[in-house]
């Protein structure tokens, strides 16, 4: 279970917020004496005994933190290009999953989803608990970075690292390209729904952004991202 408390101590009490507390006291229907799992993406997992349950707020008795690391050894950076309904759930739970450590959405010209700031502030609250269920359900105690989102041309001035654009017409497998690093972070962008339009594509390849491609069919743009994923994890 995730706390947003910073400092963690083994023998003190934490205080779960009412969110934590109510998935623990209600969903999972733990009691006083129940013993839980707390991180707070410092790298440990805090073995923990419920104290006391009051007015729906889960006090929990520290009793021993241990470091525990699942993270893959590799950096892979999701640049998405934001698609529409739960299919950026799906992408931001799954890409947790398979231990994407960093994501940015990324704004492109037939992106579906047109919000003003204050939406997309809500949205980017929506998908950072989106990622930290994730982590509580997979087991991973760092939690992924999220990046604000972002217009494509910004994205790309900012990057840096091993770029590769997921294409349906690169002429390049992805599989079978044989320069990649691992030792470097691996940057994966992914069209929205309508893919990149012509522009784009010319600028994401002027850009030094390698165009590859992941079969002869084209994928979803959630199918995409997680496919790219597990070509890199596979290796
Ligand atoms: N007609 C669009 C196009 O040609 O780009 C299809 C877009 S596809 C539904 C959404 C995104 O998924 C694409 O922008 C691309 O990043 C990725 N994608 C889908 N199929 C792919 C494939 N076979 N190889 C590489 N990337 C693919």
């Amino acid at each position: 279970i995730y706390t947003a408390d910073e400092q963690l101590q083994v023998g003190t009490m934490v205080t779960l917020d009412r969110e934590a507390s109510n998935h623990l006291s209600r969903v999972l229907r733990l009691r006083v004496g129940s013993e839980v799992v707390l991180f707070n993406g410092d790298g440990h997992d805090y073995q923990g005994k419920i104290e006391a349950i009051e007015r729906n707020q889960v006090q929990v008795h520290l009793l021993q933190a241990q470091e525990i690391n699942v993270e893959s050894p590799l950096y892979i950076h999701l640049y998405q290009g934001v698609s529409r309904g739960d299919k950026m759930d799906l992408t931001l739970q799954k890409g947790v999953e398979l231990g994407i450590k960093e994501f940015t959405p990324i704004i492109t010209e037939r992106c579906g989803v047109k919000l003003d700031e204050k939406r997309w502030a809500k949205k980017i609250q929506h998908w950072e608990k989106v990622i930290i269920s994730a982590c509580e359900q997979c087991g991973r105690n760092q939690i992924p970075k999220l990046n604000p989102v972002t217009p494509l041309s910004e994205a790309i001035s900012k990057r840096s690292g091993q770029d590769f654009f997921l294409h349906p017409d690169a002429e390049t497998q992805f599989k079978s390209y044989g320069a990649v690093n691992f030792e470097q972070s691996i940057s994966l962008w992914v069209g929205p729904e309508g893919g990149f339009s012509e522009p784009e594509v010319d600028e994401v390849t002027r850009n030094d952004i390698t165009p590859v491609a992941l079969g002869p069919r084209v994928l979803r743009t959630e199918t995409a991202a997680l496919a790219a994923v597990s070509v890199i994890n596979s290796v």
